[in-house]
C-alpha cells in the first residue's frame, strides 16, 4: 500500500490535509484551549500537523520522529500532553506519544 502513496502533492505543497500520508493531531492540556486553531467553517480545533508528502513512503516510525523533531520547539509541543498520529486517508489511530 504505502508504494502507492503520492511523493508529490498534486496541489503544490510539501505537506497536505489530501496528500500526507500521515497527521499528528495536539491534544492540549487543560487551560491551553486559547492554543487550538481555527477549522475553515470557523471551530475550534486542536491543532493539526502533516507530515511532507516527500516523505510519504519512508513509513509510519520515520515519519513520526520526523514530525516529533520537526515541532518539538513549538508552544503546542510544550503544551500538548498527547499526541496523535493518524493515517489521513484512513483516518486511523497509528500511533500515539504521551508527555
Ligand atoms: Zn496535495
Amino acid at each position: 500500500m504505502s508504494q502507492q502513496l503520492p511523493i508529490k502533492c498534486t496541489h503544490g505543497h510539501k505537506v497536505c490535509p489530501e496528500c500526507s500520508a500521515y497527521k499528528m493531531v495536539f491534544l492540549l492540556k487543560n487551560g491551553f484551549d486559547y492554543l487550538k486553531e481555527t477549522a475553515p467553517g470557523g471551530k475550534k480545533v486542536n491543532p493539526v500537523r502533516y507530515n511532507y508528502v516527500s516523505k510519504n513512503r519512508k513509513g509510519l516510525e520515520y515519519n513520526v520522529t520526523g514530525m516529533l523533531r520537526r515541532f518539538e520547539n513549538e508552544v503546542i509541543y510544550k503544551f500538548a500532553n498527547v499526541i496523535q498520529f493518524y493515517e489521513t486517508e484512513s483516518n486511523t489511530l497509528v500511533a500515539e506519544k504521551r508527555f
